[in-house]
C-alpha cells in the first residue's frame, strides 16, 4: 500500500513542472491525488476558476504567489487545494503537528475557510483546526499540538504563539495569509508582523489581497521570497 502510494506520489510530483494554467479545463487536468480530486467531485467542483487555474499551478510548483483576486473569485480552493497536495505529498501525519496556516481577518471568513476545508479534504487523514477569538482558549491550548491545518484569525493566533507552550509551529510547510488588505486595514500590521517573524522562514508563502497598497506591499516584501504575481483579472 506503501509502496503504491509512493509511487502515486512521485507521478504526481513529476507532472508538476509541465503545468500549464490556459490548458486546464478541469480539476482532472491538475496532477492532484485522488483524495483531493475525490473530495472536490464530491462537492460538485469540476471546473477551476481563473485564480484556481493560475495558483494552484504554482504553488503546485512549490512557488511563492502574491494573489490579486476579487471577492468571489475562488480564493479559497486556490489555496487549499495546495495545502492538501504538499501535505499528502510530504505523507503528513496528525503526529507531524503543524503543516499549515492560513490566517483570515474575521471569525466568519475563517469559519468558512474551515468548513470547505472539512467538505474536500474530507479523504485525507488530517487534522484541521478553527482557532478564532471568542472561542474557549483553554480548550484551544490543549488541542493545538493535534492540529496539521490551523485556520485562525491573527491576534489568536498570536496568542498562542505567546502564551501557549503547546503551541509549535517548527515545521511549518505552509503560510496562508487570506484577504491581506482586510487584515492590514483591521489593524493588524503589528500582529501580522509579529507573526511571521515567530515562523520558520524555510516555507511556502500564498499571500492573497484584493488590493495592492503599500501597507500589501511592505506585508508581501517581508513574508514572500521570489513571488509569482497572479492576476486573472486583470490579463482578462
Ligand atoms: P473568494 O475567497 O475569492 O471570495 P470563495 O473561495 O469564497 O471566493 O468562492 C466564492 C464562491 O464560489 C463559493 O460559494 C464557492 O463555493 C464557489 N466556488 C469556488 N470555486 C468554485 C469552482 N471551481 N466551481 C464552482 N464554484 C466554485
Ligand atoms: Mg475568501
Amino acid at each position: 500500500k506503501s509502496v503504491e502510494e509512493d509511487s502515486a506520489i512521485q507521478y504526481l510530483q513529476s507532472q508538476y513542472d509541465k503545468i500549464i494554467p490556459e490548458d486546464i479545463k478541469s480539476f482532472k487536468d491538475l496532477p492532484l491525488s485522488q483524495k483531493t480530486l475525490r473530495g472536490l467531485k464530491d462537492n460538485n467542483y469540476t471546473v477551476p476558476t481563473d485564480i484556481q487555474k493560475q495558483a494552484i499551478g504554482y504553488a503546485l510548483q512549490g512557488k511563492d504567489i502574491l494573489g490579486a483576486a476579487k471577492t468571489g473569485s475562488g480564493k479559497t480552493l486556490a489555496f487549499l487545494i495546495p495545502i492538501l497536495e504538499l501535505l499528502f505529498c510530504k505523507k503528513w501525519t496528525r503526529l507531524d503537528g503543524v503543516g499549515a496556516i492560513v490566517i483570515s481577518p474575521t471569525r466568519e471568513l475563517a469559519y468558512q475557510i474551515y468548513e470547505t476545508l472539512r467538505k474536500i479534504g474530507h479523504f485525507h487523514d488530517f487534522s484541521a483546526g478553527l482557532i478564532i477569538g471568542g472561542q474557549n482558549l483553554k480548550f484551544e491550548k490543549k488541542r493545538m499540538d493535534q492540529i496539521n491545518i490551523l485556520i485562525c484569525s491573527p491576534g489568536r493566533l498570536l496568542q498562542h504563539m505567546d502564551e501557549n507552550p503547546l503551541f509549535d509551529c517548527s515545521s511549518l510547510q505552509m503560510l496562508i495569509l487570506d484577504e491581506a488588505d482586510r487584515c492590514l486595514d483591521m489593524g493588524f500590521q503589528t500582529t501580522m508582523n509579529a507573526i511571521i517573524e515567530n515562523l520558520p522562514p524555510k516555507r511556502q508563502t500564498l499571500l492573497f489581497s484584493a488590493t495592492q497598497t503599500k501597507s500589501v506591499k511592505d506585508l508581501a516584501r517581508l513574508s514572500l521570497s521570489f513571488p509569482t504575481y497572479v492576476a486573472p483579472h486583470e490579463q482578462a
